[in-house]
């Protein structure tokens, strides 16, 4: 059996292989409690926002341990099961587990849930059927409250959250606007997705590309990345603006604390509404929300792009390439 497990902690900086131990070891089974079960790590999802669970800085969850393996949004096979467990062999289920190929699991647990393989490819649960989705769902109603006609601006546009923020944008009867770091990308959200427009921030006419691409202003901002791509967006808010804080990605590994226009008086004097949130403040709608994501996922106005690698080995490389942006739609990682 083989896991992924952390090194030391990185509290500032780009976080490199060597941050990183893969440990090989001999899984054997002396005894299988009653409700606990064996799992083979079969999807993994690699996620921006366990950066910060590699900092001992004080947050919405706790640091990794050094020397634990990695723990992560991923789904496994039950291969064993104990008499009383919750699971039966053949079982998928999703939720934390650890960067473990095999490994033994509490089926009592609340941070894992067997996922009904009929509804939609496995892949879709660690996507528009997960987290990713549900982020994606709750941020906009709860928080932008989209309207017909508005114009909806989105960072981080072609990844994970941003393509499906951007489609149900759409459902909503949004001009989407999306914010992306390669004429690729900028294909991706405008032809297949439906996007009105794409503007990349790496062309050196970003902040006039997007004053065009806004001629009506914005009335929402979805914020995943922060810095200067979100500095063009807030001279062009309009009068009461939403602006779902779903993260800030490219400060993940900043050595420095982020400094940049102020933000404060384009609020003020728009009465912009900037709302930080993490997914979980909305367990309570997961069970309605996913019933929606469903019936639009099955019904064609939702699709869901995935980038795929294959491997054990590929863990570490795929979390590292979020902040290098080779993934369109969500990363995962076969094994
Ligand atoms: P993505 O699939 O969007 O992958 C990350 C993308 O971010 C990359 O593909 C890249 O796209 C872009 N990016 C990376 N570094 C930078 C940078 N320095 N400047 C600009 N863009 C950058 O990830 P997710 O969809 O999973 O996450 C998106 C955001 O949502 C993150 O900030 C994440 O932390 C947050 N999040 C928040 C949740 C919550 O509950 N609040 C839940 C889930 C995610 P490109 O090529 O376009 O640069």
């Amino acid at each position: 059996s083989k896991q992924i497990v952390l090194k030391n902690h990185i509290e500032s900086g780009t976080p490199t292989l060597e941050d990183f131990e893969e440990k090989t070891f001999e899984f054997s089974i002396e005894e299988l409690k009653n409700e606990e079960v064996v799992v083979k790590l079969e999807i993994v999802s690699p996620d921006p926002y366990m950066r910060g669970r590699m900092t001992t800085r004080k947050s919405y969850i706790p640091p990794f341990e050094i020397g634990k393996p990695i723990v992560g949004y991923a789904i496994g096979k039950v291969t064993k099961a104990g008499s009383a467990s919750k699971y039966s062999v053949g079982d998928y289920i999703m939720g934390h587990l650890p960067w473990q190929s095999e490994f033994i699991y509490n089926s009592n647990s609340p941070y894992a849930n067997k996922i009904d393989t009929t509804l939609a490819p496995l892949e879709s649960f660690l996507s528009v059927l997960g987290m990713v989705g549900l982020t994606a769902y709750h941020g906009l109603k709860e928080i932008a409250e989209p309207k017909q006609g508005e114009t909806m601006v989105i960072s981080a546009a072609a990844g994970a959250v941003g393509q499906l923020v951007g489609q149900i944008g759409k459902i909503k009867g949004c001009r989407v606007v999306g914010i992306v770091g390669s004429e690729e990308k900028i294909k991706y959200i405008v032809d297949e997705l439906g996007f009105d427009v794409g503007v990349n921030y790496n062309s050196p006419t970003y902040k006039d590309d997007i004053a065009k691409a806004i001629p009506n202003g914005v009335d929402i901002y979805w914020e995943n990345v922060g810095g200067v791509v979100s500095d063009a967006i807030w001279p062009h808010l309009n009068k009461f603006a939403r602006i779902p804080l779903c993260g800030v990605i490219s400060q993940y590994n900043s050595t420095e604390k982020d400094v940049g226009p102020r933000i404060e008086g384009y609020l003020l004097k728009t009465s912009s509404k900037l709302q930080g949130f993490i997914v979980a403040n909305y367990a309570s709608k997961h069970a309605e929300a996913l019933k929606e994501l469903a019936q639009w996922y099955k019904s064609g106005q939702l699709k869901d792009r995935h980038t795929i690698n294959n491997g054990f080995d590929q863990l570490v490389p795929s979390f590292l390439a979020l902040f290098k942006g080779t993934n369109t739609g969500k990363m995962m990682v076969k094994l």
